[in-house]
């Protein structure tokens, strides 16, 4: 008892002072958000991955360049509640980048979202696809038939295994290169599309997607179109980052 009590003491004192180092969540609520959030996003690359849930935190604040706390403060907190990609940051380990054999490649735009006319959408999607022809060899023609890029407006679960989820958090997806969804590209329609920068605007969500139809995945560089969470740029004067320019040109080389 003796040894005992000053110890309990000194866990009082230290608990009272400071976060517990222990329960990364506050509540069984938030411990379960945290949770399928990594799960997500950072998803687990061997059944034999043994790292604590407080070590999976760490990596994720590592990616996002958020101090390596390993719990959820607010900044952590700020961040997974940002709308962003649906696509994971830490990629299942691909055997290889798939990347298109053709330069030539065709799109179709399957929908359209009430949110914009159809007018704009016919105008957004091009300019979203000249942001990657203007620094590399590749063309995109659009096409009324069947296309390497399918393009779909969809609400919740729509046939693929990762259903949207509502308005805000996910607000697309889309597929690396390959056959049947490979290189599709598919938009939230909870979301409320824009021109603007009210709401989550189109062109740049779809340049971002495109990356991925294209086989890049996403980049920790802030400020890189392939960073997995949205940010408002002004699309008028949009200049593809360095980060992307650089990957983007690693797998097909520059325009000729
Ligand atoms: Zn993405
Ligand atoms: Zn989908």
């Amino acid at each position: 008892m003796k040894d005992i009590l000053p110890c309990t003491v000194f866990f009082l004192l230290f608990n009272f002072s400071f976060p517990s180092p222990i329960q990364p969540g506050e509540t069984p609520g938030e411990m379960k958000s945290i949770q399928i959030y990594l799960d997500k996003f950072f998803p687990t690359l061997h059944k034999s991955d043994s790292r604590s849930l407080v070590e999976k935190i760490k990596e994720m604040q590592k990616f996002f360049h958020l101090a390596e706390t390993g719990k959820m403060d607010d900044e952590t907190r700020r961040l997974m509640e940002q709308p962003r990609c649906g696509l994971p940051d830490l990629a299942e380990q691909r055997s290889a980048t798939q990347i298109w054999a053709r330069k030539a490649l065709t799109y179709r735009i399957n929908n359209y979202t009430p949110d914009l006319p159809n007018a704009k959408v016919d105008q957004i999607i091009p300019r979203a696809f000249k942001v990657w022809s203007d620094v590399t060899p590749l063309t995109f023609r659009r096409v009324y038939g069947p296309a390497d890029i399918e393009i779909w407006f969809a609400y919740g679960a729509h046939g693929d295994n990762n259903p949207f989820d509502g308005r805000g958090g996910i607000l697309a997806h889309a597929f690396y290169p390959g056959r049947g969804l490979g290189g599709d590209a598919h938009f939230d329609e909870s979301e409320r599309w824009s021109e603007t920068n009210r709401e989550i605007n189109l062109f740049l969500v779809a340049a971002h997607e495109f990356g991925h139809s294209l086989g890049l995945e996403h980049s920790n560089v802030r400020g890189a179109l392939m960073f997995p969470t949205y940010s408002y740029v002004n699309p008028a004067t949009f200049r593809l980052p360095v980060d992307d320019t650089r990957r983007i040109q690693r797998l097909y080389g520059r325009r000729r």
